[in-house]
């Protein structure tokens, strides 16, 4: 079921159009329509026979001008979003220093960890397991150890690097 509206058959009225079934059936029930159709093509077609009006050579600068100070106060208002983005490139030598200090006391913590839990681990496949055997599967554990150890030291500077933004919101939001 098509629907028509008042606005559909006065625009066919006033670009001078026919009307189709559905639009002459809602004019004639429509007292709106009927009320507004009757000078709505002597109207349309006055105004077509107007002149053209050309816009004035420096509407451009007049319209930037009126906008000016909104435009202004836009710019202000984005200015700390935009600070906070050029805070994401660059890393801050004191950030980093601050994640990095409680890393390196800890390491030396962590190699001795990691010495003890591989020489239990051999004294204890020794006891089960051939020589060379033994060996090779402390030496693999050692190595997955390392890597982990340097995949983990390897991500500070990159993690500081993607907090630097969210504890500048929190210093300036909550507090340091
Ligand atoms: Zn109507």
């Amino acid at each position: 079921m098509s629907t028509v509206d008042c606005p559909d058959v006065l625009t066919a009225l006033a670009r001078g159009l026919e009307l189709d079934a559905a639009l002459e059936r809602h004019r004639a029930s429509c007292a709106d329509c009927a009320m507004h159709s009757v000078g709505i093509g002597a109207v349309a077609r006055a105004i077509a026979a107007l002149p053209a009006v050309s816009p004035p050579p420096d509407i451009d600068e007049r319209v930037l001008r009126a906008a000016a100070s909104l435009l202004a106060d836009n710019a202000r208002a984005a200015a700390p979003l935009l600070a906070g983005h050029a805070r994401v490139a660059t890393l801050d030598g004191r950030s980093l220093v601050r994640a990095l200090v409680p890393a390196v006391l800890l390491f030396p913590l962590l190699v001795v960890a990691d010495v003890w839990l591989l020489r239990m681990l051999h004294q204890t496949l020794a006891a089960i397991l051939p020589g060379a055997l033994t060996t090779w599967l402390v030496l693999s554990y050692a190595a997955l150890l390392a890597a982990l150890g340097c995949f983990v030291f390897g991500a500070i500077p990159l993690l500081v690097e993607r907090q630097a933004p969210l504890l500048g919101w929190k210093e300036e939001h909550v507090g340091p």
